[in-house]
């Protein structure tokens, strides 16, 4: 039983949601607070107690007995916001009551246990559907017990802390078997059943189709990902209802694509019909995989359906992840969650550094140094392609003059990617400056390392003679120094000496460093690579020591 105690109103709100979600598990303790507690201590194997942890602990301390022995304590605070397991986080529960009262009540629940802390993820969390044991599973991940991982079909996960063997295990397979006793399996999404229908085929005949082939090759239809079949028929009713009921997608291909498809079962009807001459075989061959089930025909006479399955090859994530300018607070959550959700992590050293505490414990981190930009990316392709979870990530936006381009250059449509943009340099340094951007605006990089200098300093004229606004990336290193007075001197060209420049140096990190001056008074020796210039363009204004550039709407200059 869970004892409720609350003393103010808006704890007494939430105790209530507490007991009338949970009726058979909970039993509200009313009157004085510390009798209440005393009670509920003596009575129950666990308390929620909608009040300060101040105000528990010392209604506790002289209660407390044996860890193994004493009830697990939630303290909730008076806003609901945060669920705190303050004793008896694993042998009394309270971690895992903790999570469940966060849930009911949208509060965050607060987990101070070292193994608890490391932030392992959720089994049920993962997307997959699943059978078995999944809490004890969990509650051994968590308490640090020993649990093997068998991935029959490789699977992009998370990173899990298993071992070779262990008590308990996690078993990824599409397979038609139990779950063990101390065992969780979960299934991926590898199976695609070919179907050919003629027209007017029952329901019936076709789910029966699907379901006797897979169950027949000893297949779990919680794996089955799609049915997949030919264009022409989209709408045929049987295959529309029984991926309905399957609760799977209709995947279609053009007959053409389908005709270029060998398969063992061709046959001359379908291709009368629909121009191709498999339909099932060829449907669920055609992105690859093993042929499990081959072509089979319904029972009923005459057959009005046909069905096949294949299992495909695991196909890993790739997300390129953009972490920002550099405060942590400009990470997304979107990024975070990447960092999480991956189980390998690509990138450079210095980048790895800024975010490490955010990966979960058995990430495999590669790291490389600055220059491995080509090996990075074809790193990362590569382990994504053996069917792993892989985050590339790079600073600002993972797609601006970093990883993003090296990377989908190597790739193939045989994994998935995933892009989480990021807050760029000129973006960082526009919100320091003031609204430098507010117009038509250009990035430039400066670095003629892989770019030739003549197209650099074209984009420049262009820039200049079109009176874009100007970020400069990499603008001036110690072996590069002459680029940044010259395309400086372009724009000048074109512009007052007294147009705004500004100039940001580690935007938004511990020694960030900005300020505004004009394109004559720009000293660039004082531009290094941890800096972006950005020029403004002809109506650009130095307001009050921030740099603005007019949006040039025509209702802002006429008069009304
Ligand atoms: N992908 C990064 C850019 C990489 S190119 C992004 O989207 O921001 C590297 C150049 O970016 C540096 O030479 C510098 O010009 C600029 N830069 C990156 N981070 C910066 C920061 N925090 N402050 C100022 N400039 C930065």
């Amino acid at each position: 039983m869970i004892g409720l105690i609350s003393a103010t109103a808006a704890g007494t709100a939430a105790r209530d949601r507490l007991a009338a979600a949970w009726p058979d598990r909970t039993r509200v303790y009313e009157g004085p607070v510390g009798e209440a507690v005393r009670a509920a201590f003596a009575e129950c194997e666990q308390l929620v107690c909608f009040l300060a942890t101040g105000a528990v602990v010392r209604l506790i301390a002289p209660l407390l007995g044996e860890k193994t022995s004493d009830p697990g304590v939630v303290c909730v605070d008076e806003g609901g916001r945060f669920a705190v397991s303050l004793v008896g986080g694993h042998g009394g529960g309270a971690n895992g009551l903790a999570r469940e009262v966060g849930a009911l009540l949208g509060a965050e629940p607060v987990v101070t246990t070292a193994t608890d802390a490391v932030g392992l993820p959720g089994l049920d969390t993962l997307g997959l559907p699943y059978e078995g044991a999944l809490a004890a599973v969990s509650r051994a991940l968590l308490d640090g017990e020993s649990v093997a991982l068998e991935a029959e079909v490789p699977w992009p996960l998370p990173p899990l802390p298993t071992a070779a063997d262990g008590a308990y295990s996690i078993r990824v397979t599409d397979r038609a078997v139990e779950p063990g006793e101390r065992e969780v399996l979960l299934r991926p999404p590898s199976l695609v059943a070919g179907v050919g229908a003629s027209k007017g085929a029952p329901v019936e005949e076709v789910l029966e189709l699907v379901e006797g082939a897979l169950r027949d090759a000893g297949l779990c239809a919680l794996s089955l990902a799609e049915l997949a079949t030919v264009d022409a028929k989209a709408g045929e009713p049987g295959i529309v209802e029984a991926a309905r009921r399957l609760g799977v997608p209709v995947v279609t291909y053009p007959a053409d694509e389908l005709a270029r498809v060998e398969v063992p079962n061709p046959s001359d009807a379908p291709l009368a019909a629909v121009g191709t001459p498999s339909v099932a075989e060829a449907a669920a061959l055609v992105r690859g995989g093993e042929l499990l089930v081959p072509k089979r025909k319904s029972a009923a006479s005459p057959a009005m359906a046909t069905c096949a399955v294949v299992r495909r090859p695991g196909r890993g994530r790739l997300a390129v992840v953009g972490l920002g300018p550099g405060a942590r607070d400009l990470v997304t959550p979107r990024a975070r969650d990447e960092l999480r959700r991956a189980s390998v992590l690509v990138g450079l050293d210095q980048y790895v550094d800024q975010i490490r505490d955010l990966l979960r414990p058995g990430t495999r981190v590669l790291e490389s140094g600055l220059g491995a930009e080509e090996e990075r990316a074809r790193t990362a392709v590569a382990e994504a392609r053996k069917g792993h979870a892989v985050a590339l990530i790079g600073s600002g936006d993972a797609g601006v003059y970093a990883m993003a381009s090296p990377a989908l250059a190597e790739a193939s449509d045989d994994i998935d990617v995933v892009g989480v943009p990021g807050v760029t340099a000129a973006l960082a340094a526009g919100a320091i400056l003031g609204a430098p951007l507010g117009h038509d605006h250009v990035s430039i990089s400066l670095s003629d390392l892989h770019t030739p200098w003549e197209v650099i300093e074209r984009r420049v004229m262009a820039a200049a003679e079109s009176d874009l606004v100007v970020t400069f990336y990499n603008p001036r290193s110690r072996g590069r120094d002459w680029q940044l007075p010259k395309a400086l001197s372009i724009l000048a060209g074109h512009r007052a000496p007294g147009t705004p420049v500004g100039v940001v140096r580690n935007a938004s990190r511990p020694d960030e460093s900005s300020r505004v001056t004009t394109l004559a008074a720009l000293d660039p020796a004082t531009v290094d690579m941890m800096t972006v210039v950005t020029v403004g363009n002809t109506a650009t204004r130095d307001i009050a020591g921030r740099m603005v550039t007019p949006r040039g709407y025509r209702w802002q200059e006429e008069p009304k």
